[in-house]
């Protein structure tokens, strides 16, 4: 037990300073791939080590090749950090090694998602009646958001999928815009979907759907089963769709309304964004991160649906020996796992440490950095290329193998760490500011190394 203590303790020591180093660490690892494919290899270990030297080991094998993704400086992907009591919350489910099945295998893990799944919907505007499902991320929640709608559009058309299959069922229509995230091609092909049968909607100037081209795609086809797929956060502009106008269309074909909100959905915790995710009450299911803006630890999300009743049918299985299941659904009746780390502790950790009024600081306080980003990086003479309305920046440095070039020689710099994208055939650095801890001499200093270097070239 001494042992496991110290070890613990050790490893705290190492979180915190790693934590505490963040703000001035190169943001890019120091290590090649092969060279940490070398610190990591080696043959089979024929037999026992000690638990503090393989900790050791490990620290020192995994360090030099840890991108600082945590820190104040890191605007890559749409990653945030993992606030203080969200980090400890998750090193307690760890540490407890609980499993968030169900009320048998942990009472306290699905209270705590319980809770956690209540706060969460009243933050991000979702009806108090919805259900909750606690996923690894965004792609797992539209894949149960889309299960659901399969489920509920082809029980519609008197066809039971989960008992049927899709083998000889009903055609289902997908309408989704065609700068959805990849994430709901892949649901979709898992779902037996296949990706073959989205009908894409144009997208609007800066990139949320385009509401008279969605009411075409709409008429234009067959009655019957139907899946609109809608999106709060488009991954280059922040873009929000009008949730309440493509809702309501969606609806009067009788459609099930999906949205993809895996870090927009957080523009309802504040009230200076709300109205970009309007409407987002009429959905049918949700998808949303808690990994990415509320900077809870990887990996986290949210899977709502309107319907509970639908969203199990779609979900859950039981079996003989599973005390405890099939009466209320809980836990992984809402999940395509069956075993899951309990990792709605985090989620429960965060939301109490920031409360409602830090969440909402938190959302506009990204957005306003992006917009510094983006103010001070078009006073510099580039090219700002969306309209920044959430915390995505996207940004031009001339022609594409320009762009490029400044991309990677910020990445080299290790300042700051930006993705490049393309967006509508041209190359562009993406900023996104989903940090909690990034502050303004943070963007500053960005701004700076990029102007420096983008001279440089
Ligand atoms: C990040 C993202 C996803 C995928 O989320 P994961 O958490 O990586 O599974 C889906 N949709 C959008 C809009 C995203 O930004």
């Amino acid at each position: 037990m001494d042992d496991l203590r110290e070890l613990l303790h050790r490893v705290a020591d190492v979180t915190a300073d790693y934590r505490a180093g963040l703000a001035e660490r190169p943001v890019s690892p120091s290590a090649d791939g092969d060279s940490l494919a070398a610190s990591f290899g080696g043959p089979l270990p024929p037999g026992p080590t000690p638990a503090s030297e393989v900790v050791e080991e490990l620290v020192a094998a995994a360090d030099p090749g840890l991108l600082a993704s945590a820190g104040p400086r890191f605007f890559g992907f749409v990653v945030g950090g993992a606030l203080p009591a969200a980090t400890a919350a998750d090193q307690l489910a760890t540490g407890w090694d609980a499993v968030a099945f169900n009320a048998v295998t942990s009472p306290a893990a699905v209270a705590a998602e319980g809770a956690a799944g209540q706060w969460a919907k009243q933050l991000l505007g979702v009806p108090g009646t919805a259900s909750v499902g606690f996923v690894t991320g965004a792609q797992a929640a539209n894949t149960v958001g889309l299960a659901s709608a399969r489920h509920h559009v082809l029980g519609e058309a008197g066809w039971d999928v989960e008992r049927r299959g899709l083998v000889g069922a009903p055609p289902v229509r997908v309408v989704a815009g065609e700068e959805r995230h990849a994430t709901v091609d892949r649901s979709l092909r898992l779902l037996g979907l296949g990706s073959d049968a989205i009908e894409g909607v144009r997208a609007g100037p800066n990139g949320a759907i385009d509401l008279q081209d969605l009411e075409r795609v709409l008429g234009d086809g067959p009655a019957g089963p139907l899946i609109v797929c809608l999106q709060s956060g488009n991954v280059n502009t922040g873009a929000c769709d009008d949730l309440r106008t493509a809702c309501d269309l969606a609806h009067s074909h009788g459609g099930w309304a999906h949205v993809d909100g895996a870090f927009g959905l957080w523009a309802a915790a504040s009230p200076k964004y709300r109205h970009l995710v309007d409407g987002v009450e009429l959905a049918d299911s949700w998808g949303c991160d808690a990994h990415k803006w509320l900077n809870v630890p990887y990996d986290s999300a949210f899977a709502m649906c309107s319907r509970p009743t639908v969203h199990v049918a779609a979900m859950s299985y039981t079996a003989s020996y599973l005390v405890g299941s099939g009466v209320v659904p809980i836990g992984g009746d809402f999940t395509a796992e069956s075993s899951r780390r309990a990792r709605g502790l985090a989620v429960w950790a965060a939301v109490k440490e920031l409360g409602a009024s830090g969440i909402a600081e938190l959302v506009d306080r990204c957005c306003l950095l992006a917009r510094r980003f983006a103010d001070a990086l078009a006073h510099a003479g580039f090219e700002v290329a969306n309209d920044v309305v959430l915390n995505q920046v996207l940004v031009g440095f001339g022609d594409d193998a320009r762009t490029d070039a400044v991309v990677e020689a910020v990445q080299c710099d290790g300042t700051c760490w930006m993705g490049g994208t393309t967006w509508r055939g041209r190359r562009f650095m993406r900023i996104s500011v989903s940090n909690y801890s990034t502050t303004e001499q943070d963007v500053d200093r960005s701004v700076r190394a990029i102007v420096r270097l983008a001279g440089a070239l």
